[in-house]
């Protein structure tokens, strides 16, 4: 979802900065021991991001912040000899993480680092994320202005602060006065971009000949760039336009069912449709799909080899949509009560002016059609995965019922749904997200070399995705007992160990004082007293 508000939608080239606050900067970290000299994980199942299968027990030793072994110490089931073990040295830290699992650091590829609500803060976006284990994000957009994000991803960079690693990819034009209007002004806009320090650029769809300069120019100076195709410029500009010319990733889908028309050329918008009437926008994008050509057809092959081709990456981001198929879900998930902060609820609620919050008159009919939308969409990522294309996770939190951290699990839940194995789907949470930004020599999955970004679960992840969720997932016990298990343990950054579930508590607070400000103020339900 854009940052911008509903009414200046349209107008793309201006600064997010310029029209809004931006929110509070995180504080110095209080958080988190470490690094360490050496650190031993010991006796944990690995699962490390690559693709390779659960393997262990293992131990892993980090020194300092990177991972400097992986050995292999045993047989499941059966006591480990010592011998075999890495030595600890006095002064070491170790963790013993046997029955836990070991998965990379997550990468959240599509996460804003804050939406509309006035009562966000960083710290709390932050806490969120870290609590599930997401030690790096791509922020499409720098919704706080660049200066903001690169403050703050250097004080990441530096652990001053409890986030997780940042990549800033600005939204294209930001700070332009007069936006951008020819192609000369689109490439020095993208080189100062580069001056001004960021990791690349977020488009939202713009004029061709525009486009193309962007892209040209973005990609010989050696960043990376992401697009909405947003519908006011599909019909000249689509998915396949961006690849060609050297985007990075498309973000959500739009521009995909557009570069697989062929009995049309323009989306059979209703003739009373407007654009910034968002019930008409969501109502209908809800039936793009199906007039796209059919899954397995000459031009559905076509249009994805020529994408596979381009190495290009697919940052779906299923769960920002979820409440389009099932509204009650995403408005009733059990983690509002407790974390989703007062100004953030109501920013949700039906409205004519809020972004994404398109429920003038939501029903059966639109959630069918949502439905439907959903299984075809879904079949293009897993096939286009199948193929070996790289699809990463992203969530684009903070809109539509979709709480930062909590939307992330749900969008692995979705790629499990769309067709993907457990081991792929963190696969594409891990490794295709460190891909996707250029990282993957140094993070993404847990190798010896790499940095020490790094999660631990009690629970097997692969068995159940829920368990990752910071609620974790519900249990009976033999004695008839109705637990909760998982969320996860311990999110270790840079060799820097956090205790997950304090950084929730955390958030839990803040979440309360701001009800308490408010006067005790109460969750209700849209149309509630
Ligand atoms: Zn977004």
């Amino acid at each position: 979802m854009k940052r911008f508000h509903i009414a200046l939608i349209a107008i793309i080239w201006l600064s997010a900065n310029t029209l809004f606050a931006q929110i509070t900067p995180s504080p110095n970290r209080a958080e988190g021991e470490g690094p360490f000299t050496q650190l031993i994980i010991r006796g944990v199942t690995l699962i490390n991001g690559a693709g390779a299968p659960a393997t262990g027990p293992v131990d892993v030793v980090v020194q300092g912040n990177r991972i400097t072994q992986i050995k292999m110490v045993g047989s499941p089931g059966v006591p480990i000899n010592p011998d075999k073990r890495p030595k600890a040295n006095p002064g070491d830290k170790e963790i013993q993480a046997e029955g836990m699992y070991l998965l990379p650091g997550l990468i959240d590829s599509h996460a804003h680092i804050g939406g509309t609500s006035k009562d966000q803060s960083a710290e709390y976006i932050f806490k969120l994320w870290m609590a599930h284990g997401i030690t790096s994000i791509r922020d499409p957009s720098a919704g706080n202005g660049l200066d903001w994000v690169l403050e703050h991803k250097e004080k990441s960079l530096k652990n001053q602060i409890t986030a997780p690693r940042i990549f800033a990819y600005t939204a294209f034009g930001q700070g332009a006065k007069n936006g951008i209007n020819t192609p000369e002004e689109a490439r020095e806009w993208v080189r100062d971009n580069q001056k001004n320090g960021a990791d690349g650029i977020k488009f939202f769809g713009a004029s061709p000949d525009i486009m193309a300069a962007a892209l040209d120019e973005n990609k010989k100076i050696g960043l990376r760039s992401a697009c909405h195709h947003a519908q006011l410029n599909v019909v000249g500009w689509n998915v396949l336009n961006s690849a060609r010319a050297g985007l990075t990733s498309m973000e959500h889908w739009y521009g995909l069912p557009e570069a697989l028309f062929e009995d049309r050329i323009i989306q059979h918008y209703p003739l009373d449709y407007n654009y910034q009437n968002e019930q008409n926008r969501f109502e209908e994008a809800g039936k793009l799909w199906k007039q796209a050509a059919k899954p397995g057809s000459e031009k559905w092959n076509a249009v994805m080899d020529e994408l596979l081709s381009l190495d290009f990456t697919l940052d779906p981001t299923f769960n920002i949509y979820e409440a389009s198929r099932d509204l009650m879900r995403a408005r009733r998930a059990e983690w509002h009560e407790n974390y989703t902060l007062p100004g953030l609820w109501e920013f949700y609620q039906p409205s004519m002016e809020s972004h994404g919050s398109y429920w003038h008159y939501w029903g059966t009919e639109q959630e069918v059609a949502w439905k439907e939308n959903f299984r075809i969409w879904m079949q293009f990522v897993n096939e286009y995965k199948n193929k070996g294309g790289r699809v990463t996770a992203g969530s684009d939190s903070g809109f539509i019922f979709q709480l930062y951290g909590f939307a992330f699990i749900r969008e692995l839940e979705l790629l499990r749904e769309a067709g993907f194995h457990p081991l792929e789907v963190i696969r594409a949470a891990t490794l295709m997200g460190a891909e996707l930004l250029g990282q993957e020599k140094d993070l993404g999955s847990i190798e010896v070399g790499k940095l020490a970004d790094m999660i631990l679960v009690e629970e097997n992840p692969l068995v159940n995705l829920k368990v990752l969720y910071g609620t974790g997932a519900i249990k009976l016990t033999k004695e008839n007992e109705v637990v909760r298990v998982g969320g996860v343990k311990y999110t270790i950054k840079d060799g820097i160990v956090y205790d997950a579930k304090q950084l929730l508590a955390d958030v839990k607070k803040m979440v309360d004082d701001e009800k308490v400000k408010r006067g005790n103020w109460t969750l209700k339900q849209p149309g509630e007293e």
